[in-house]
């Protein structure tokens, strides 16, 4: 399968500044960097940056949850869980801080469009580079149908419900579904990990591209579960975050 690569661009060196940050929920934060030498950026959805961090861990790997069509500005998702170098930089950064990255690179991208349905799963953070291919390809009119399933643990970690559910409502091809691992009762929505899901709620599976996101042993788990249902590993796309 053709990937969209002939948009993708070579890595260049950017300083920007941080233009603000701000806690969505739970451990995640989203950031914006303004772009300041040079003061464009051009990548494709899917792809990642990598900021130098001060000593001693040099570089931090991070999804753009922006979309493509902002050229001088770039955004982040950080879950702060970790709590390594780079959620403590992501905590300490103020507005006008000056960073420094590397990008974009990676080739998590979406597939030429073929009509086939496209289904997303993520874990936790493992949306990011989901908004921005979300963004990305519904408001440029492009319409095979795409479904998102995306897991996280309580309901205070559950963010970006505004933004998904305009999505839904503007287009007729988008619908998702959160499932909370550690749901309260009053939880109306889906609940386990979204391991338990997909290969029983998402339908036509071999007639779909899947695109997963997050951490190793989900990816490993949906992978398999695929496969051992006939999906050919060419329908199969995966960025293994940690
Ligand atoms: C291609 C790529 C894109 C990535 N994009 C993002 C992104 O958009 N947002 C984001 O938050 N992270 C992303 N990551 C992970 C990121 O690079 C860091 O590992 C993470 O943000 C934690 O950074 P840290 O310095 O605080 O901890 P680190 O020192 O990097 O990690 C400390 C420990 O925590 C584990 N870990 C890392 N992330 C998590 C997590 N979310 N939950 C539980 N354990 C974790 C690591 O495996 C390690 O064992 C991406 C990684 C890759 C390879």
């Amino acid at each position: 399968m053709r990937l969209l690569m002939e948009q993708s661009t070579k890595p260049l060196e950017f300083q920007a500044t941080a233009e603000w940050v701000k806690r969505l929920a739970g451990d995640y934060y989203h950031v914006r960097f303004s772009l300041t030498k040079p003061d464009t950026i051009s990548f494709v959805a899917g792809q990642y940056v990598i900021f130098d961090l001060p000593p001693p861990k040099r570089r931090h790997t991070m999804s753009l949850v922006s979309t493509p069509s902002d050229h001088h500005a770039i955004d982040i998702l950080q879950s702060v869980a970790p709590m390594g170098q780079g959620s403590k930089w992501v905590l300490g950064l103020k507005p006008g801080d000056p960073v420094s990255f590397v990008g974009p690179v990676g080739k998590f991208l979406l597939s030429e469009d073929t009509g086939r349905q496209k289904v997303f799963v993520a874990t936790g953070c493992g949306i990011a580079p989901f908004r921005s291919m979300l963004l990305d390809y519904l408001t440029t009119g492009r319409n095979s149908p795409v479904v998102l399933y995306w897991g996280l643990r309580f309901e205070r970690d559950v963010f970006w419900q505004e933004e998904l559910r305009k999505l839904v409502a503007e287009h007729r091809n988008f619908h998702y579904h959160v499932t909370l691992s550690k749901p309260s009762e009053a939880w109306m929505g889906m609940k386990g990990r979204v391991t338990d899901h997909i290969v029983d709620k998402a339908p036509a599976l071999l007639d779909s591209e899947f695109y997963l996101c997050g951490n190793r042993e989900m990816i490993v788990e949906v992978r398999k579960q695929l496969t051992d249902k006939g999906v050919l590993a060419d329908q199969i796309f995966a960025e293994t975050f940690f």
